[in-house]
């Protein structure tokens, strides 16, 4: 048996980011970059107005109060004039260039117009409300890297300097298939020895969130030829294949022989983790990988969550130490565990006014969907006996992952 961490080494050492597209803007949401975007222009572009107010010489205004003859406006989206000369003032609306000869702008809350003529209170320094050109970005710096992760306000930056359809990575095309001669679709009468699928649904609308578009999903009995014939035409036309149930050591577990057969080397089968030991994953060659997990739920979306997840991450270009994010939070109540594998154990994320922490939920096991489906997400525990005290900082890994 190999450790969890170990083993996800292992995923992210043989997975590769896939191949790059272009995607238009409205569409890029969640996409990691494939290039640097670089400023187009200075940012600004030119000396702007933070203010509605007058744009003025400063030095009309040493002394104060004194009245100014107003010459005209200027509003974002229209150019620059006419030029302040000394004795008057241009109005001015926030965005909008400085019209030359001025060097402030004196906010409209801090003068009065009336009669073409506007009378300021207080002088100002020169520069008083202005936005220099290039003091956000110069033209040519890199805004965002190869690897940046394409967020809203990140594809809001990319319009902004033009980048109309940047390059990113593709998401891996990825065909879910589960085993279980007890498995049965939804909308079926059930006689007692059957049971309904829930990995196939949640792994399929996990995939979804995450951003894939090509998702397939299958069911499949206990039956070797069936196995290895499903699983060797999903991997002709997917990039990965994922594999629920059947990947212990019972008689009935056939996945591993079918992985045989179908000429994948085997990365590693049986992680040192609780729930999810018997996990499996394996590569063939075009980048293309293997993940079985146990068929109990819990164990199943824990195994999703900490391979298969960061795995999809890496292929759709994400940098390999953000793949699997963890947060460090204090425990609201004590936990103990006991057992020589690292445990996941279903929590909920709790937010009070003194901050964030985490709530280990009780579960009978990895079968136990219903404490799967009130938790947000894991706590991560070391192997060996452990007493954690209420307020110990634990790892914790949520299973509400955004993409962005
Ligand atoms: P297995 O890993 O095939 O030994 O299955 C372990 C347990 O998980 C058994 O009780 C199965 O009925 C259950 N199981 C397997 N596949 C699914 C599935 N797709 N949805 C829900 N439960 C499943
Ligand atoms: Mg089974």
């Amino acid at each position: 048996m190999i450790a969890p961490n170990k083993a996800l080494g292992i995923v992210l050492e043989c997975v590769r980011p896939l191949g790059i597209m272009r995607k238009p803007l409205h569409d890029a949401l969640g996409y990691c970059l494939a290039e640097n975007v670089l400023a187009d222009r200075d940012m600004p572009p030119a000396d702007c107005s933070t203010m509605d107010g007058y744009a003025v010489r400063s030095r009309d205004l040493a002394r104060c109060p004194c009245t100014l003859r107003m010459i005209g406006e200027v509003a974002a989206g229209s150019a620059a004039r006419p030029r302040v000369r000394p004795g008057t003032c241009v109005r001015i609306l926030t965005g909008a260039n400085i019209p030359p000869g001025a060097d402030a702008i004196v906010m409209v809350e801090q003068t009065e117009e009336g009669d073409g003529l506007v009378t300021f209170q207080t002088k100002v320094p020169a520069g008083s409300n202005i936005r220099k050109r290039g003091e956000d970005a110069k033209r040519g710096d890199v805004l965002l890297g190869k690897g940046a992760l394409l967020g809203p306000v990140q594809i809001g930056l990319c319009s902004a300097v033009g980048k109309a359809e940047p390059r990113v990575y593709r998401r891996p095309d990825v065909a879910v298939l589960c085993t279980g001669e007890e498995l049965r679709p939804l909308g079926v009468r059930l006689r007692t020895h059957e049971r309904r699928d829930s990995n196939g649904l949640a792994l399929f609308v996990a995939l979804r969130a995450y951003g894939c578009t090509n998702i397939s999903l299958d069911f499949v009995p206990d039956d070797l030829e069936a196995i290895a014939l499903k699983a060797n035409q999903a991997l002709t036309e997917y990039n990965v294949l994922v594999l629920t149930g059947g990947v212990s050591v019972g008689r009935y577990d056939l996945v591993p022989e079918a992985v045989t057969q179908a000429r994948a080397t085997v990365r590693f089968h049986r992680v040192a983790m609780k729930p999810g030991k018997p996990t499996l994953y394996a590569t063939l060659p075009g980048n293309r990988h293997i993940f079985g997990l146990p068929g109990n739920p819990l164990s199943a979306m824990t195994s999703f969550y900490e391979f298969v997840l960061p795995a999809l991450r890496r292929m759709s270009g994400m940098p390999e130490k953000e793949c699997r994010p963890t947060m460090r939070l204090p425990l609201n109540r004590p936990l103990r565990t006991e057992g020589e594998r690292v445990k996941f154990v279903p929590a909920q994320l709790v937010w009070r006014k003194k901050g964030p922490s985490v709530r280990p939920l009780r579960s009978h096991g990895s079968a136990d969907i219903t404490a799967g489906a009130r938790a947000h997400g894991v706590v991560v525990v070391p192997a060996g006996n452990r007493e954690l005290p209420a307020g110990s900082v634990v790892e914790f890994r949520t299973w509400r992952a955004q993409p962005w």
